[in-house]
This record gives C-alpha cells, structure tokens and sequence, in this order.
C-alpha cells in the first residue's frame, strides 16, 4: 500500500496536508465551541451554533483552553525535540507554570491528573514513571491533545500502524498512564492517520476494519475502548451518550458526533451540545472531523474567527505541514 504514503515534504499543499493540518484546526476549534458551555447540564442552556463569549473561565469568543495549549505544547516538543518525553513533559509544565502555550498567556482549565502528574515529574525528570497510575485516573487529558502524533507520523500508516500506536500510548503516558487511556490514544492515532490519508468514514470505523484487526493482533485494546471500537457509538444516543470526562465515554460521545454528521459543522456541534466536558467532546471530535473533511472542510468564519490562528499555524509548520489557502 506504498501509493497512500503523502509526499508531503516536496508537495506541501496536497489533500493529505489539508486533512493534517484539518485535524489540529479542528481540535481547536471544537475546543472553542465548547468552552462556552463547559461544565453545563445538557439540555440546560441555549444550543451552541457558533463561538461564544463567557463559559466558567470568562473567555473571549473563538478563544480555547487546555486542550489545545497542551496539544500545541506537544507538536512544539515533536518539531523541536523529535520523539522525547521528557521534553514533551517540561513543555507542559511551561504552560502550566508560566502560561506558555495559552491563548491569553494564562494557565486555566487543568485537570486533576494533569496537575499530579506534572508536579510529580517536577520531582523526578521522569516522564516515563511520574503519570498518575490509579485505576480511576482515566480521564480524557491524553486523547484531547493527541492529533500532533498522527499528524507528525502520518507516514507510519499503514505499513507500521503498531509504532504509531506505540507512540500514541507513549504520548498518553505522561500523564494519563491508566491502560484504558492508553488504549484509547492507539485506536485513535491509527483511525485519525487513516482519515488523514483520505479513507473512507464508513470503512476507518467499522468494527472488523482489516487495520483494527491488525492493531488488536498486535496488542489487545483495553475491552471497554474495544467496545467502542466495536461501534457503540453506532447502537447508543444521549443521554446514554455522554460528553464526559472518563475517557471512554468522551471518545465514545465524540465518534458518536462525528460518525453520523454531514459536515465538520454539524459534527462538532453536535458534540459541544452534549454539554458537560464540552470544550473536550468538541476537542476530540473535532480532530476526527477536521482530519476526514479537512481544513477545507471547516467553515470560514470559524477559521477567521479562531483567537490565536498565528499559534495554530506555527505549530503546524513545526509538524512539517502549512494550511492550505494561507
Ligand atoms: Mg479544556
């Protein structure tokens, strides 16, 4: 399968290039969507149509929060570092402490697992040991950042889909470590590259996909994210879908979203209006949609009205990608 490798080096502006740099466009702006009404009940405030001023951290509207600091901490360590954990650690706890990587140089919007598991690599440089292991420990901080790691390695697939799975769960285990967050940054990673180089929805997320069935030959995916993979989000609806928090329901919710809308629009929307961790449903489903339909994909006023696209952009070219249209 040589002919889906992108010669993205020499020819910058190919549809692979828009469906990569679609995947980090669209992180952030489902991040921005939802930041309006995280942390509300769903059903309990006006339907999102577009971005929104206020939200539990009083932000301007376009602007984003963690997810997207923490995903451009990660593509910066990938274009300056290569494959470094350490290095992917200290740029986070620059954000954390010191407001790099934010869109209004202020660190907000942490979570609990993030917090411990940075302060403990504060003490012991050790990105490899210093991620929170309890069992209940299995939020979605690794999977709302993780489009840089497909978008970097997009050439891994589909010959060597088992490393880019491996540096999907590496790039979780800084600080979520929990075997089903793991297991959920592989699945991912290997259906995002996918939908980067072009491959149809239906077939990327069918349950018996010959790739899943590969990933899964080469190591098992956690059973409650093999359930998902299985097509959960296919049998169930809200409020049975949730935009939570835990890890598995988030992917869950966002795949939901994204694997019956007609557009970027309707797929992002659909997944910040499931209310409650809304920037990170919005988060997760946005790179799934902005990786199928490209940065082309995404509506215009979105992309204009995005706070901070400078970052955006920087970051992209660090992961050897440049927006097309710009
Ligand atoms: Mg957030």
């Amino acid at each position: 399968m040589a002919g889906l490798s992108p010669d993205w080096k020499s020819n910058p502006l190919t549809p692979v290039d828009d469906r990569r740099a679609g995947a980090l466009w669209g992180l952030a702006i489902g991040d921005a969507l939802g930041a309006a009404v995280e942390f509300r009940a769903p059903g309990s405030f006006e339907p999102v149509t577009g971005y929104r001023a206020g939200g539990p951290h009083g932000l301007n509207a376009g602007e984003w929060t963690d997810d997207t600091s923490l995903a451009l901490a990660l593509a910066d360590s990938l274009g300056e570092a290569g494959w470094d954990l350490n290095d992917q650690v200290r740029r986070y706890v620059a954000w954390w402490r010191h407001g790099e990587y934010s869109v209004n140089g202020r660190c907000f919007d942490i979570g609990n697992t993030t917090v411990s598991s940075l302060s403990r690599f504060e003490q012991t440089g050790d990105a490899y040991h210093s991620a929170v292991r309890s069992e209940w420990a299995c939020g979605n901080g690794s999977i709302m950042r993780l489009a840089p790691v497909p978008i970097r390695y997009v050439d891994l697939f589909p010959d060597r889909i088992e490393e880019l799975a491996r540096l999907a769960a590496e790039s979780s285990l800084t600080t979520h470590a929990n075997p089903q967050c793991l297991s959920a940054c592989r699945y991912m990673a290997v259906v995002l590259a996918a939908l980067m180089h072009g491959l149809a929805r239906d077939e990327v997320l069918a349950p018996d996909w010959d790739i899943l069935r590969r990933l899964r030959a080469s190591e098992p995916l956690h059973p409650a994210v093999d359930e998902v993979a299985a097509g959960s989000f296919r049998e169930r609806r809200p409020p049975e879908i949730q935009g939570v928090g835990y890890v598995v329901r988030s992917l869950e919710a966002a795949l939901w979203a994204f694997s019956r809308a007609a557009d970027f629009r309707e797929a992002v929307l659909a997944a910040v209006n499931l209310g409650d961790d809304a920037d990170t449903t919005g988060a997760v489903c946005g790179q799934f949609a902005g990786a199928f339909w490209g940065w082309s994909g995404i509506p215009q006023e979105w992309r204009d009205g995005l706070a901070r696209s400078d970052m955006i952009e920087t970051a992209l070219r660090k992961l050897g990608v440049r927006s097309p249209g710009r």
